[in-house]
């Protein structure tokens, strides 16, 4: 089944076709973006498998016309995959927020749409823009059937102790303030996998994912249902990121607002774009930048690093009394599948554990691997995150 797979930003398409053979095989056909839409110039950038990379600079008004712009891609001459467009069996998007709404995939009508469209109060950045990318779809390709996919579905079987807030009820219950959690596309994947990998069904596992990549999020998954994880009702809190805050005292936004007249917009673009790593280090967002700064004797770039650390084990350690216990760790996204430092120096934490990185196995990349030695009684995976692999199966069940 060929399937359209589509993350839909407020001036971005990210798009991968997959040739769904059976639940592990399958085939990119091609993946790409549309960016700087609504911009005056605009890109497609087209890189079918095989094929030569198709970039096109041009006007891209709206989301409907971006979306004309990769399909007339997929069955472009040269660097087409397609035949037609009714090749396209059917279309999954992602979706970062679909609050209590949706525990899974679905399928999408005018009630699924219109619970989407309520929960853009919650992700006033991300869900709008979903929205528009699914009604383009709708418009360029009206016979295929379309499904969501939600960052928070797989957090929705957190219990109340973990995802309840502290404050007055009454904001739960009518204003629906909780911890929602995200990345739960990568979470579900890489615990799955996992599993997998330890020749064990997932019923009997306690697993500790930590997704580490620009945003960074861990999650305790109990018997394969997710328990508790770092993000709340938005993705600001949690571990400190590239740019975000991770945990705060409410009561320093008070302080800063006052003291340095902030608007609360002015102070959320710095918690969400200015802190973080990029904050405390003051050298870069990016891991590799600060590896670089750090080597290079960069006192504040080597404290951000460790601020990282610090929090990851700090929280997964939570996770281990949170589950009372745990039997594998699992490192994904950017930093997660590439940085073999931060591995080691994250692991070095769980020594009471046990943890024992081989060294040998943690140098490898790009693939699925065990990094800890035989011998460590909490096993430590390093697993690629596949989200759109995630989507396009949901996609395909729901729509067989
Ligand atoms: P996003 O959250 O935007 O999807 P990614 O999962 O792609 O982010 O992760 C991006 C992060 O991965 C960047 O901070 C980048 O520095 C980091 N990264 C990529 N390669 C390496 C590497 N070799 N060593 C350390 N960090 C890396």
């Amino acid at each position: 089944m060929i399937i359209l797979v589509i993350n839909c930003g407020s001036s971005s398409i990210k798009y991968q076709l997959l040739d769904m053979k059976s639940d592990d095989v399958y085939d990119l056909m091609a993946k790409g973006v549309v960016e700087k839409i609504g911009l005056p110039e605009g890109i497609l950038t087209h890189k079918p498998t095989g094929k030569p990379v198709l970039v096109r600079n041009l006007p891209i008004p709206d989301h409907k016309v971006g979306m004309e712009l990769l399909l007339a891609a997929l069955v472009d001459p040269e660097s087409g995959v397609l035949r037609s467009f009714d090749d396209i069996e059917a279309v999954g998007h992602r979706i970062v927020q679909g609050a209590d709404f949706f525990s899974g995939s679905a399928l999408v009508d005018e009630d699924v749409l219109s619970k989407i469209e309520i929960c853009c109060d919650f992700a006033p950045l991300h869900n709008p823009a979903h929205l528009l990318g699914i009604r383009a779809m709708q418009k360029v390709l009206p016979t295929v059937p379309q499904v969501v996919t939600f960052d928070t579905a797989f957090h929705q079987t957190m219990p109340g102790k973990a995802f309840m807030y502290a404050v007055p009820y009454e904001y739960y219950e009518n204003d629906g303030v909780r911890r929602y959690g995200f990345h739960g596309t990568s979470h579900r994947y890489v615990s799955s996998r996992c599993a997998e990998l330890m020749g064990k069904p997932i019923e009997e596992l306690k697993i500790i994912s930590c997704h580490m990549g620009n945003g960074s999020s861990i999650a305790a998954i109990d018997g394969g249902k997710c328990v508790d994880t770092s993000m709340g009702f938005t993705p600001l809190v949690g571990l400190p990121m590239g740019t975000r805050c991770g945990d705060l005292d409410a009561g320093v936004i008070q302080f800063l607002m006052n003291k340095h007249h902030y608007s609360i917009d002015e102070m959320l673009n710095i918690l969400n774009k200015k802190s973080g790593v990029l904050g405390i280090s003051g050298v870069s967002s990016d891991f590799r930048d600060l590896d670089s700064a750090a080597s290079a004797g960069n006192e504040r770039a080597k404290l951000a690093l460790d601020m990282f650390h610090y929090w990851v084990a700090k929280v997964a350690g939570s996770y281990v009394a949170a589950m009372n216990g745990v039997d594998a760790i699992v490192f994904t996204a950017g930093v997660g599948e590439n940085s073999k430092a931060t591995r080691a120096a994250i692991c070095d934490y769980f020594g009471y554990l046990g943890v024992t990185v081989d060294n040998e196995a943690n140098s490898v990349r790009g693939e699925d691997i065990m990094i800890s030695t035989p011998d460590s009684p909490v096993k430590v995976f390093v697993i690629p995150t596949n989200e759109e692999l995630v989507i396009a199966r949901d996609t395909r069940d729901i729509v067989s």
